[in-house]
């Protein structure tokens, strides 16, 4: 049910053990119109089969476009006559939906338009 469980001690956000869990998308398109204490429950639970400690959850944000649908092996390129336009971002990497992808894909789009 989680894509991703993130410490934010670890990432120096925060001196106490806070952690920011993400939902896959598929869970979340599911449980959109649940209420939020039934989805924040439900986190809690994984959270802490996760990680053993007993979580307790504190807040909920809810993401409607948190990721693309659809990735794209490489920045796209439209080109009409001497015009190009380059379309980036983490839609456009096959390992899409993170930081990286974006980065990657942007220098991709750089390049193309060089
Ligand atoms: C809650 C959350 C946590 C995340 N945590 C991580 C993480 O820990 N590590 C990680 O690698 N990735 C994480 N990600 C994913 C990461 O944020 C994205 O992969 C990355 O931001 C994508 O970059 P992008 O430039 O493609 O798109 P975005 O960062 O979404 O940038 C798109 C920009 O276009 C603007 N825009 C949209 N429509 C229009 C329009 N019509 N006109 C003008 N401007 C428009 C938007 O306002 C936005 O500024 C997280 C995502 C979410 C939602």
């Amino acid at each position: 049910m989680l894509s991703s469980l993130a410490s934010n001690r670890a990432k120096g956000l925060c001196e106490v053990d806070a952690v920011t869990a993400h939902a896959l998308p598929a869970w979340s398109l599911a449980h959109w119109d649940a209420d939020d204490d039934t989805v924040l429950a439900a986190m809690a639970a994984e959270v802490t089969r996760h990680t053993g400690g007993a979580a307790r959850a504190v807040a909920l944000k809810r993401w409607r476009h948190a990721r693309p649908t659809r990735y794209v092996d490489g920045p796209a390129a439209v080109r009409d006559g001497g015009a190009t336009l380059v379309f980036a971002g983490d839609a456009f990497h096959l390992d899409g939906g993170r930081v990286e992808a974006a980065w990657l894909s942007g220098i991709a789009a750089a390049a193309a338009v060089r």
